[in-house]
């Protein structure tokens, strides 16, 4: 399958801020070493607590920031090194929807003007197909024609997210980021949007990178999922394995926490993630996972555990994914 986007042992440190300087500075390792490939027509999901480096890891495939060290490919071209012109042309490739819908439409212009914003940018075409390629953009949307001259101002949170997803979809991208995008919204809506993303997908053949703390939705849309631990991708995994036979115990307590996923031939009935991530500024050798891990043992103190191949090609960072997880119903060490 052709890898529409690579990413290659990217990390990223940030200075804790601290203008009075009272205090020294201290650096959050909030990416540490995460490869990933995304397939063209495919949609990765990528999940786990806040604080684990999601939104700093979509800041950098959106290079609103560079990486420290490692590369981002898209389309097999390294993303680093552009600047102007050819940063303008590879931004059209893909495109970040964030959040919040309520700071990111300015209330000023009409919604047709803020939907034709990115081709103006980019220039090249007339007012006439500029007009053109906005009216067909909003319809594909579901955005009627009379909002194109109406002002932002009444618009429901799942309506400005179709204005957001048309001024995305504008300049005809590859690849869409959604960042917690479907977050702020109610279910209907949320399930609106995911249909419209689904169509999308089969029109155009977009990808997509779903980062989202819902693992609910990310198991209804995404064929396979990264799940993400200070800093790391602790398991990586096509959508069966990651939701019913997963690697990693991280993957696993974070599963038991979601209700709405019955079925589970493992046993994680009464396996519940408690306590904090021990803090980024301060992350413990060994196995990053191992202060809350139920299954930890000697090993996990001093060897830092690699993303390795399962036996089907999903990968996990675990000492005992390495000679495959305990059998269904094997107790965890201390919990018995
Ligand atoms: Fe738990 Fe050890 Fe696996 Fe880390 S390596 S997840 S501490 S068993
Ligand atoms: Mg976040």
């Amino acid at each position: 399958r052709e890898a529409i986007l690579s990413v290659r042992d990217v990390s990223r440190t940030y200075a804790t801020k601290d203008r009075s300087r009272l205090f020294g500075k201290q650096y959050v390792q909030a990416v540490r070493g995460v490869s990933f490939d995304v397939y063209k027509g495919d949609s990765l999901g990528i999940v786990g607590e806040s604080g684990c480096g999601k939104s700093s890891l979509s800041r950098l495939l959106s290079r609103l920031e560079e990486p420290d060290s490692g590369k981002i490919l898209f389309k097999g071209q390294d993303v680093g090194g552009l600047r102007g012109t050819a940063l303008l042309n590879l931004r059209r490739g893909f495109q970040l929807l964030l959040q919040d819908p309520y700071n990111s439409i300015p209330s000023h212009l009409t919604i047709g003007r803020t939907v034709a914003e990115p081709l103006i940018i980019h220039g090249g075409r007339s007012k006439a197909e500029i007009r053109e390629k906005v009216a067909e953009t909003m319809a594909e949307v579901g955005l009627g024609p009379e909002l194109a001259h109406s002002l932002p101002v009444g618009l429901s949170a799942g309506q400005r997210q179709r204005v957001n997803i048309a001024r995305a979809m504008v300049l005809e991208p590859e690849l869409l980021i959604l960042d917690e995008t479907l977050s702020a919204l109610d279910q209907v809506e949320q399930a609106k949007l995911l249909g419209l993303f689904e169509k999308l997908q089969v029109r155009h053949g977009m990808t997509y990178i779903y980062i989202s703390h819902d693992l609910g939705m990310v198991r209804r849309v995404c064929s396979r999922v990264a799940v993400m631990y200070l800093g790391r991708v602790v398991e990586l995994a096509g959508n069966g394995t990651t939701f019913f036979n997963p690697g990693h115990p991280y993957t696993r307590a974070l599963l038991s926490a979601v209700p709405a996923i019955e079925h589970r031939p493992y046993d994680a009935a009464t396996y519940l993630l408690e306590g904090e991530p021990p803090n980024p500024i301060n992350i413990p050798p060994g196995c990053s996972f191992r202060t809350r891990c139920p299954f930890a043992f000697g090993r996990c103190a001093k060897d830092e555990p690699t993303l390795l191949a399962r036996g089907s090609g999903d990968l996990a960072a675990c000492h005992l994914a390495e000679g495959g997880m305990p059998a269904p119903g094997m107790s965890p060490a201390g919990l018995h």
